[in-house]
């Protein structure tokens, strides 16, 4: 359940933007969530509903774009996105993730 700081660091932000640019009502929401946040989008909507009353943002529809992690090949430095292997599809040789990758969070865009 950690995604409810989330949401209301998102709203947060969606407020600020908001009161910067005089923007009255947000009606989308874009957003991405890396495949290893471990955020899932229904709780985010859950929290949202509950959190975005009152605010510039209420009722936005939100839309989750997952984004895989990435992994970097020891042997030959490929980068390329984690499907199913950690297996390199240029050389075969072993990938590593990449640190950080697949564990973001963020706002991509909105619709006013
Ligand atoms: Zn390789």
């Amino acid at each position: 359940m950690h995604e409810l700081p989330v949401v209301q660091d998102m709203i947060k932000t969606l407020d600020k933007e908001s009161g910067e640019k005089g923007i009255e009502k947000i009606r989308e929401i874009n957003l991405v969530i890396g495949e290893l946040s471990g955020i899932i989008g229904e709780c985010v909507q859950m929290y949202f509903d509950m959190l975005s009353l009152g605010h510039s943002c209420e009722g936005a529809r939100l839309n989750f774009e997952h984004v895989p992690a990435r992994l970097r090949c020891d042997s030959c430095g490929n980068e390329f996105p984690h499907e199913k292997s950690f297996v390199c599809p240029k050389c075969g040789g072993d990938a590593k993730l990449i640190k950080g990758s697949g564990r973001e969070f963020l706002i991509k865009s909105v619709e006013v």
